[in-house]
């Protein structure tokens, strides 16, 4: 299966409307037109459509399938923040390590300054 790029998951492609391919999650899905929907699905003709997310017991259920692409700006913005939350960590013990490194002397020529 192939992998984005971009994230790493693992995505599916399928042949979209207008011939070229679009990158989805792996699992197919089912849903039901809704032009109320804040959910873009893609139909089974690669067309970009509103619609819920159902059930597939649900009436009238369709197959369907989830775009990568809002997943993966999650996964990538999900991705930053943990990096960033590292390299904080990271400068922190950085800092600790310099501090320890120092000696231990309060004023630099032994009288207050
Ligand atoms: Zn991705």
């Amino acid at each position: 299966m192939p992998k984005c790029r971009k994230c790493g998951r693992q995505i599916a492609f399928i042949p979209g409307s207008h011939g070229s391919y679009i990158p989805v999650e792996p699992r197919p899905i089912w849903y039901r037109p809704n032009v109320r929907s804040t959910i873009t699905v893609l139909n089974a003709d690669g067309a970009y459509i509103r619609a819920d997310d159902v059930a597939a017991s649900a009436e009238g259920a369709l197959k369907g399938w989830m775009p990568h692409w809002p997943k993966c700006e999650d996964a990538v913005a999900f991705r930053k923040v943990r990096a960033a939350a590292k390299a904080e960590r990271k400068a922190k013990e950085e800092a600790a390590r310099f501090e320890a490194m120092q000696p231990k002397q309060t004023t630099m020529f032994g009288g207050k300054q």
